[in-house]
């Protein structure tokens, strides 16, 4: 994943209220290995879908997963072309 990559571009999501992107938290699935003195995540998947409950900590707004996948179909550039007067036309 490249740097310019955005939390939008990448997950489809971003905040249904602020339409931040950029301190999303979420609530996952991982797996940890059990130890005497707590769990450890030893890396591996982490899991989620439409149903988890996701919080943005710039505007303090909690949702679904759901909601905030709205909220990024929503705002995503479109990539349909303008049709500006008679340009169009050609020559
Ligand atoms: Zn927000």
């Amino acid at each position: 994943m490249g740097a310019r990559m955005s939390v939008c571009k990448a997950h489809g999501v971003r905040c249904s209220s602020c339409h931040s992107d950029h301190n999303l938290e979420i609530e996952a699935v991982v797996t940890v290995t059990l130890y005497p003195d707590g769990a450890v995540h030893e890396g591996g998947d982490v899991y989620w879908n439409e149903n988890s409950s996701i919080y943005c900590s710039d505007c303090h707004h909690g949702g679904t997963v759901h909601e905030f996948q709205l909220a990024a179909e929503t705002f995503r550039p479109r990539r349909k072309m303008r049709i500006i007067g008679s340009s169009v036309r050609g020559t």
